[in-house]
């Protein structure tokens, strides 16, 4: 190896560490000894350094968005199993995974359907695709965050937690019919659905459909005008199927129900 020509006096070690360029501190002394080897022109040994430190960047960026975004590792459209949902087009989950327009236009997705369906997996490996995409997303069960907000609310930091979740382009809130049923937390969530309206996406599940929403923000007038703001844009992916848990288990094939037995 010529690690030791390339380090000479170990002063370019050091001088790539003070400029922060990992990758090339670990890759200098064999592109290097290629680059001597196949007598390359000087652009082209610093531009294959740079390439390098580049992807490893934005391969450590993607890692940190998926860290951050509370989805669970497993729930991607690779293991999720159209067939058991007839009514959601594979084709139109794909687009809205691959094609990021929606997202530029703060689009929404819900999804609707009783409980075990498929509606947090789905919406996780949405998620999921969209962090590959280079984007950011977070996951929550809407109750908590309702919680989080509505602590910030009464510390007078309102504006403050919102702007910090505007840095998500896709906030996921799972769960909504669960919110408990109390003026002052429904409408913090009013809140956050217009302040990210036409601005920033939601995904948002729910086991009811629009017609019980009623009791999720308890004031008709509220209800109507959060609905209207959701649907406006949005995608809205229907799952009335059994439970694929209870299917999956009747069939003796169900990994997720065993593991929690
Ligand atoms: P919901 O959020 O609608 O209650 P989940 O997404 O939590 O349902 O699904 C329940 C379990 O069944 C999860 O382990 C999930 O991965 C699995 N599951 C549900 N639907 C499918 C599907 N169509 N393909 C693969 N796994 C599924
Ligand atoms: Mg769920």
């Amino acid at each position: 190896m010529s690690g030791a020509v390339v380090s000479a006096g170990g002063r370019l070690e050091m001088m790539l560490g003070d400029l922060r360029l990992p990758t090339i501190k670990r890759l200098a002394a064999d592109v290097c000894a290629q680059s001597d080897r196949e007598g390359w022109p000087g652009h082209r040994l610093l531009e294959a350094l740079l390439e390098h430190e580049l992807a490893e960047r934005e391969a450590r960026r993607i890692d940190r968005h998926r860290h951050e975004s509370g989805l669970s590792p497993d729930k991607r459209l690779s293991s999720f199993d159209f067939a058991a949902v007839p009514s959601v087009s594979k084709a139109q989950v794909t687009a809205l995974a691959e094609a990021t327009e929606w997202i530029e236009r703060g689009a929404n997705v819900l999804l609707f359907g009783p409980p075990g369906v498929g509606k947090s997996h789905l919406v996780c490996a949405l998620g999921h695709a969209l962090i590959d995409a280079g984007r950011r997303v977070l996951f929550t069960r809407c109750s908590d965050l309702v919680q989080r907000l509505q602590a910030a609310r009464r510390d007078l930091r309102l504006p403050q937690e919102l702007a910090k979740l505007d840095r998500f382009d896709l906030l996921i809130l799972d769960d909504l019919s669960y919110v408990r049923r109390d003026q002052s937390e429904t409408s913090v969530l009013f809140e956050l659905i217009a302040e990210r309206y036409e601005h920033k996406s939601l995904a948002i599940t729910a086991n009811t459909p629009f017609s019980q929403w009623g009791d999720v923000f308890v004031e008709p007038a509220m209800t109507l005008a959060a609905v209207d703001r959701l649907v406006h844009h949005a995608t809205i992916l229907e799952m009335n199927v059994e439970s694929y848990r209870r299917r999956a288990a009747q069939q003796g094939l169900a990994p997720a129900a065993r593991k929690t037995r």
